[in-house]
């Protein structure tokens, strides 16, 4: 059975007419479920019982377990949400002063084996499905109490395609779930809120603005074939050249920059002429390069570069005339920063946790006890 979160308000006008439901029933059905957080066909006391029952007995319901839920001291938090098969997936929410960003997952672990990746040491498990996408959304709106309706401002303002995977491995989960996101009757994401990042699997990249016109976020971290082979084996398959021609492919609507994202690893990728090289390659495309002070997992077998020469490149780039900031590393001390997500049980005993005591969930008192929270974790 489909979970109700899987389907686009277009499929969900056909499937209600198949179970011999009025069409207007998608309009409410799709305001209980994305904009008021209600999954519980029972709670929807607009609809007639009759109905209700149908519903229930034709969608699945299903909502993870969380089996974690840290809190960084920064206000970042980290959940591992178990899914029907009892894999574990993880989001990271991070509150900023003007915005809430949710790093979502596209898949558990990843079939890319970039060097500097903790979950690219992990392999793949599985593409994650477009309900198991929305569902972190769904469920991270829940936990931290955003379901205010459409018109007020939402503590999840923006997604990203930053957890684990490689999102352009499993395009269509990913691109049916954008299109969820950005229903203009449910959640309404603008596509400037969304940013799908990819490590460059070439092919698909235009999709991203044809199809979407979200955000496109390019892992490029090198500047020359031979360094970007050496950390990313992805590069074998398709090069620098290619990955270039394939974003002045990307159709780009006006104003819209390209996001490169550059890991700064001590002598690998940071000197001034790697910057200097940067520059040149990126020639003509709207863009603006953030730089990621490399983050350390256990066993990773580089250094992040030093603060000085993290700035040097940053002038360099400036100097240039390249647009760029240097990214803040945030929840560090939960392991849930870019590239530390790594869904394995046995990692949990090795960072501390601060559980909360008590998180807000929306809704009534029947649909915050379907959210189930079985803390695992926390033994020494
Ligand atoms: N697979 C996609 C999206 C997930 S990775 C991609 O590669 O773009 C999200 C971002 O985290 C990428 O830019 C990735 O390069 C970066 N990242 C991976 N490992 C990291 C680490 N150890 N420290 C900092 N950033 C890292
Ligand atoms: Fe996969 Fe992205 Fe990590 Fe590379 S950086 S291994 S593509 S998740």
């Amino acid at each position: 059975m489909r979970h109700i979160l899987s389907y686009t308000r277009q499929e969900l006008k056909a499937k209600l007419t198949e179970l011999g439901l009025k069409p207007f029933r998608t309009k409410q059905l799709w305001d209980w479920v994305h904009v008021r957080g209600v999954v519980d066909f029972d709670l929807m006391d607009n609809l007639p019982k009759r109905e209700r029952l149908i519903l229930a007995e034709n969608f699945s319901s299903f909502l993870p377990t969380i089996t974690a839920e840290q809190h960084a001291s920064d206000g970042v938090i980290k959940w591992l949400f178990k899914m029907e098969d009892g894999h574990e997936v993880e989001s990271v929410f991070i509150p900023e002063a003007t915005r809430g960003t949710l790093c979502i997952s596209s898949q558990v672990g990843c079939t890319l084996t970039c060097r500097f990746c903790h979950t690219g040491t992990q392999g793949l498990s599985r593409n994650l499905s477009t309900e198991e996408i929305v569902l972190q959304v769904w469920m991270a709106r829940s936990r931290i109490d955003d379901w205010q309706g459409r018109d007020k401002p939402r503590k999840i303002s923006n997604i990203v395609f930053m957890g684990m995977g490689e999102p352009l491995y499993n395009k269509d989960n990913v691109f049916t779930s954008c299109h969820i996101f950005m229903d203009e009757h449910g959640m309404g994401y603008g596509s400037r809120k969304i940013t799908i990042s990819t490590s460059g699997v070439v092919p698909e990249i235009p999709a991203i603005g044809e199809e979407l016109g979200v955000n496109l976020a390019i892992s490029i971290h090198a500047s020359n074939n031979e360094t970007r082979t050496k950390i990313m084996p992805i590069n074998n398959k398709y090069d620098l050249g290619q990955l270039i021609e394939s974003v002045k492919a990307f159709r780009l609507k006006e104003t819209r920059k390209i996001t490169w994202e550059y890991i700064m690893l001590d002598g690998i990728n940071d000197s001034e002429e790697d910057a200097k090289a940067l520059v040149k390659l990126l020639d003509g495309i709207p863009s603006m390069v953030n730089l990621i002070p490399f983050n350390p997992w256990p066993g990773s077998p580089y250094k992040p570069s030093t603060t000085e020469n993290i700035t040097k490149f940053y002038k360099k780039l400036q100097r240039l005339g390249m647009i760029a900031v240097i990214r803040k590393t945030r929840g560090e001390d939960i392991l849930a920063a870019c590239g530390q997500l790594r869904s394995e049980t046995s990692k949990r005993n090795t960072v501390s946790l601060e559980f909360p005591t008590v998180v807000d969930v929306y809704g009534t008192e029947a649909q915050k006890q379907r959210i189930k929270v079985e803390i695992t974790g926390a033994e020494a």
